[in-house]
């Protein structure tokens, strides 16, 4: 059965192509057509990704899902959270977002902060809202030159290296996406089954 990963990031697509459960036929939005940039106007990172699974059900009706994520800070009240591709402008700059993040939290006692995957599912006529969380901590400036976003400031809790610092494969098993990823490919093994 065909089932659509709403994001036109084929790597991001790739990776998460070759782990579906058998039967699962994994398309992209380019493989159905859908070209556009579907608008994200929700303020909440689950909402967003609510959009875009219901976007594609609704215009083009495949089963699909859709994710979003956001870096949560305690201090900053979970800012910049469903805002992160953006905090310091329209023009989406990692580099931009990672000095203005440091510099909202100059003197910050407390660095606390969580990455938060939310994956929206929609799949024979169930929807279903899977969250994948990594807490850690931001670090005082970047270290490492793997990764993207802000992988080189974010440093996941219980260790002393930034997401930038660790291969994909590290990252990927105490990562949000990671762990919300291996939680969808559960519910998909268990709908299969049933
Ligand atoms: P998206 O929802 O996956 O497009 O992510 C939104 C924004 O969050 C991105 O533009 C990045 O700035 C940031 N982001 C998402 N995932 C990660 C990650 O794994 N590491 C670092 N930054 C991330």
């Amino acid at each position: 059965m065909k089932l659509v990963f709403a994001t036109h990031n084929l790597h991001k697509f790739e990776e998460v192509r070759t782990m579906m459960p058998l039967g699962i036929e994994l398309l992209n939005l380019n493989d159905i057509g859908c070209f556009e940039d579907i608008p994200e106007t929700a303020s909440t990172i689950e909402g967003n990704a609510q959009i875009k699974m219901e976007y594609v059900k609704e215009h083009y009706g495949f089963d699909c899902f859709a994710d979003d994520t956001g870096l949560e800070v305690t201090i900053l009240n979970g800012a910049p959270g469903v805002y992160s591709a953006r905090y310091a402008g329209p023009e989406k700059d990692d580099r931009k977002n990672m000095q203005q993040l440091l510099l909202a939290l100059k003197d910050a006692a407390d660095r606390s902060a969580q990455f938060k995957t939310v994956i929206a599912l929609c799949f024979r006529g169930q929807t279903t809202l899977i969250t994948g969380i990594c807490r850690g901590e931001i670090t005082q400036a970047p270290m490492g030159n793997k990764g993207f976003g802000y992988d080189p400031i974010f440093c996941p809790e219980g260790g002393a290296t930034t997401f930038a610092q660790m291969s994909q494969e590290e990252k990927a098993t105490i990562g949000h996406r990671g762990r919300a990823i291996r939680q969808l490919l559960a519910v998909l093994s268990a709908s299969i089954d049933a």
